[in-house]
């Protein structure tokens, strides 16, 4: 989508224009669910369509992705927005931004279709608006392209390149290690994950300074970047394992935010890790009963290999711990079924000790969308990483508090950091959508993580 700052306030092409009240339109169709209603004026060559300026940052953007996608198809060459009166004017444009978004990736008949294009008029300082939208849109639609793609197309190795080109671009450092590397390094965690597939594993270090002058690192993301689970030798069921490509999207949202960070020159130091690994069945891959050796030194009895995640953040959060020191840590992972079960697809689980940070990033969900909301992490919980034979086993014997069990497993690898918080939410990143009849990637944590970093910055 490409979108400027309009040269004149006369367009000659279809203008778009915004109506807070439907009540007066004719020909008015929906698009969508009753919301969005426009109407044609031919004589005047505009399209009306109702928008409510109450709306908060999150239903503004949906509104905005939702307008381009139903109706750019009318808009012709030299088409503009009016966006005259409308408060909240950045959200929508970043909505806009992601209206031409396309899954068919691998279609044959795909045609590259022109670019559709539209002039903004009517809001102050336009240019920096659009240009803070669109690294906001590119960002958000980086990581939902991630994870729409194939798994023979996104191996670990693809993450990894992925993330040193976006480095290189935009000007931060990435380190990318091998298989080898993570095998000399002792992670013995993530490799135990990986060794059962062809596409190796990778561990990537992101890092970002913006801010030179403060000599320490404010904020470390991780993201669970397994690039398709089939659950292991603990196999899943075949319906809908097509859809375990997206077990990677935590991974996804991280890199994403980097790259935002830097596009945008926020002024913090940043580190980005992603333990990436395709999960998958063959004669070298782990087995239930396996004990693995940790970074951290900790013993883990293996209970169920579908429970992997878990074990690939459990070297990257000790790897933090032990060599960069943060204020902060947050990690994102499409982590379990149970966190679903408990929030459906309306937010994620949070869990964290630190209640400072609970506030500031479910206010930050709030304000974005990318809603979240704790769950506990007590210490009753303790009896469901018990092993007998290791220091923790990756799975409770009974089958309850899935996502709890998860977060306390964590716990263990975040070796008391004050100010560490896991956010479980496969239910957030892929999901279905007004514009796909499949469950797509939905980008959830760039918003979440964009918004949390500017409220940490204003705290400097
Ligand atoms: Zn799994």
């Amino acid at each position: 989508m490409k979108i400027t700052v309009a040269k004149t306030d006369r367009p000659s092409g279809l203008t778009l224009i915004p109506v807070s009240d439907s009540s007066q339109q004719k020909n008015q169709y929906s698009l969508g669910e009753g919301e969005w209603i426009i109407s044609e004026n031919d004589a005047k060559r505009e399209l009306h369509f109702y928008f409510d300026d109450s709306k908060n940052a999150a239903e503004l953007a949906d509104a905005g992705r939702l307008l381009g996608y139903k109706t750019s198809k009318f808009w012709g060459s030299d088409a503009a927005i009016d966006l005259k009166g409308v408060k909240n004017t950045t959200p929508f444009l970043r909505g806009l931004f992601m209206a031409d978004y396309d899954l068919g990736f691998s279609k044959t008949d795909r045609v590259e279709k022109s670019e559709p294009a539209l002039a903004v008029m009517g809001i102050e300082d336009a240019e920096h608006q659009i240009e803070i939208a669109k690294v906001e849109a590119e960002s958000q639609l980086k990581a939902m392209r991630l994870v729409d793609l194939p798994r023979h197309v996104k191996t670990p190795e693809y993450l990894g390149e992925e993330a040193m080109r976006s480095a290189e671009k935009y000007g931060y450092s990435c380190e990318v290690w091998d298989c080898e590397k993570i095998q000399n390094e002792n992670m013995g965690a993530l490799h135990a994950v990986g060794k059962g597939s062809e596409n190796p594993p990778v561990f990537i270090i992101c890092r970002y300074h913006g801010a030179p002058n403060a000599d320490k690192t404010h904020l470390a993301l991780l993201g669970k970047g397994i690039t398709f689970d089939t659950g292991g030798l603990s196999i899943k069921p075949s319906t809908n394992m097509h859809y375990m490509k997206c077990d990677m999207a935590g991974g996804a949202a991280v890199l994403a935010s980097i790259e935002l960070a830097a596009r945008l020159k926020l002024p913090i130091n940043l580190v980005a890790v992603v333990p990436s690994a395709e999960n998958s069945v063959d004669k070298n891959a782990f087995v239930p009963g396996d004990i693995l050796h940790s970074y951290s030194g900790k013993t883990i009895e293996i209970i169920d290999t579908d429970a992997e995640g878990r074990l690939a953040l459990a070297d990257a959060l000790a790897w933090v711990r032990k060599n960069e020191n943060p204020d902060t840590i947050i990690d994102m992972a499409t982590l379990t079924g149970s966190s679903v079960r408990t929030l459906g697809y309306e937010a994620a689980a949070l869990f964290t000790t630190d209640e400072n940070l609970s506030k500031t990033l479910v206010e930050s969900g709030m304000n974005t969308g990318d809603k979240l909301w704790p769950l506990p992490l007590w210490k009753d919980y303790d009896s469901y990483i018990h092993s007998d034979v290791a220091d923790v086993s990756n799975l409770p014997l009974k089958p309850l508090a899935g996502s709890i069990a998860a977060a306390k497993f964590l716990e263990v690898f975040a070796d008391n950091h004050p100010s560490w918080a896991h956010i479980d939410m496969p239910g957030m990143s892929f999901k279905d959508s007004p514009f796909a009849k499949t469950k797509s990637g939905t980008g959830y944590g760039v918003q979440l993580f964009a918004d949390f970093m500017r409220k940490t910055i204003e705290k400097f």
